[in-house]
């Protein structure tokens, strides 16, 4: 919040100059309209709204630290400079018109950062907007603090188990990825007084981290601890980068009829959806990406073909069972929309090896469930209700963690009986440290020869 007063005034001088330009600017040029900051711990986000597409130019300097974003042929309005967050790395803003006819917004920064911009076009509620994401320069700090317990673990193994000749496995803590969905950019689905579902559903997620971090054994990650918008993939990426156990997303539905309402629980499906319902949610779901703004590049990335791994399947089940669960238990406190779990393609629970759900808590565009949803007591008897069904889940399956000879390298391995293949692994390694043998692994799992590919999922008898 620090900034807040800087970029007030900055905002206020850049107006009035603004208005003065505006008098000569040509007819054909693009009106700004207003400018979105969301100044998250591990990106800060810019967002220019457009009248209508313009060109821009983005360059960084030292010495202080600023980032400069030149927006071409703008025809400018009074606006609003929107909320600031504070987190980030925003110190201030400002602007001025330059002799060509350009707009020249200078950020000054707390320290030095890399910046990257795209524009989009119009989109649900929004029209054109330039897009200028800024991460700092020095790592992803708040991944580390997040994921610390596995990677302590590991370094903190004592030189004595050097000696130790035979690997083993130890229970570890269980960490559940919580996603509040939306966020930033993009406000998810909105309740006829005006709710937001990003709001609420951060809300919900902190109750339920709270809980998870309560119960011993259990760490909680927040994808999403603020409001900015992380991109779907980048979630599931977060995630991993965490070691997770199961992944829930967490979310309130939206629909045109205000009568619908209820609670519901989705999971993924690789081959069609279970129902047109679900079908269509997805779509939406999975749009957050086109309203909240990613880069195209962000698109293609390696998770796309591992989708399609058989190694999947294994995590889905196990997802429907969690799934299950947490339905369960929505159920003695809500409504049910659908009394089983549903099925579609969820970009968001694309994780190619992680038990992953996406809780519909309710319909904000109810507008009795959107009154509940406002209130903290709803939010925290709904996050009871899916830790509840999360913690009768790992009542069933306990994680483990390989621990090999050196006492070094963790690997998470899930109980009742399966593998998820790493980089390294090889059949009679892990028949000896499974205890079987390779012919029995091979038979088990339907193997044709001694080959594994990395993120394959075995069976172990
Ligand atoms: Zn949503």
């Amino acid at each position: 919040m620090k900034g807040l007063a800087t970029i007030r005034n900055g905002w206020g001088a850049w107006l009035a100059m603004a208005a003065l330009a505006a008098l000569c600017a040509p007819a054909s040029a693009a009106e700004l309209r207003d400018v979105r900051v969301w100044d998250g711990p591990q990106n800060t986000r810019v967002v220019f709204d457009l009248s209508d597409a313009a060109s821009h130019q983005v360059f960084t300097l030292e010495n202080p630290a600023r980032v400069v974003i030149d927006l071409a042929d703008i025809r400018s309005s009074a606006l609003d400079p929107g909320a600031v967050g504070g987190e980030g790395l925003l110190r201030g803003m400002r602007s001025a018109r330059q002799p060509d006819g350009r707009l020249r917004v200078v950020l000054d920064l707390q320290r030095s950062a890399r910046t990257s911009s795209f524009a989009l076009s119009p989109q649900a509620q929004y029209g054109h907007r330039i897009v200028v994401d800024l991460k700092p320069e020095a790592g992803d700090e708040g991944l580390a603090t997040e994921t610390a317990p596995t990677a302590a673990a590991a370094s903190s193994a004592p030189e004595a188990s050097v000696q130790q000749p035979a690997a083993r496995l130890e229970q570890k803590n269980i960490i559940i990825a919580i996603d509040a969905g939306h966020g930033g950019e993009d406000p998810g689905a909105l309740g006829p007084s005006g709710l937001k579902e990003k709001d609420v559903v951060l809300s919900i997620s902190r109750r339920l981290a709270t809980l998870v971090d309560a119960e011993p054994g259990f760490k909680a990650v927040m994808i999403r601890r603020g409001d900015y918008y992380i991109g779907l993939r980048e979630r599931v990426r977060k995630a991993r980068a965490a070691q997770a156990d199961l992944f829930v997303s967490i979310h309130a539905n939206g629909f045109t009829d205000s009568r619908v309402r209820g609670s519901s629980v989705y999971t993924l499906s690789p081959n069609g959806a279970s129902s047109e319902q679900a079908r269509w949610l997805a779509k939406r779901e999975n749009e957050a990406d086109l309203v909240g703004g990613i880069e195209l590049a962000d698109k293609e990335d390696t998770l796309a073909h591992v989708l399609l791994d058989i190694s999947q399947s294994a995590a889905i089940e196990a997802s429907v069972d969690a799934g299950k669960r947490v339905l369960q238990s929505l159920g003695q406190l809500n409504k049910l929309q659908r009394g089983e779990v549903q099925r579609a393609g969820f970009m968001v629970l694309k994780a190619p090896d992680i038990p992953s759900m996406l809780v519909e808590t309710a319909f904000i565009t109810n507008p009795g469930e959107e009154r509940k949803l406002g209130s903290g007591a709803f939010q925290q008897r709904i996050a009871d209700s899916i830790f509840e069904g999360i913690h009768s889940y790992f009542e069933n399956y306990r994680p483990l963690r390989y621990v090999d000879a050196r006492g070094g390298a963790t690997t998470a391995a899930v109980e009742p009986g399966i593998h998820t293949v790493q980089r390294g692994d090889t059949l009679s390694e892990l028949a000896q440290r499974y205890r079987t043998d390779s012919r029995r692994l091979r038979q088990v799992n339907d193997l044709d020869s001694d080959m594994l590919r990395v993120g394959q999922v075995l069976q172990i008898p």
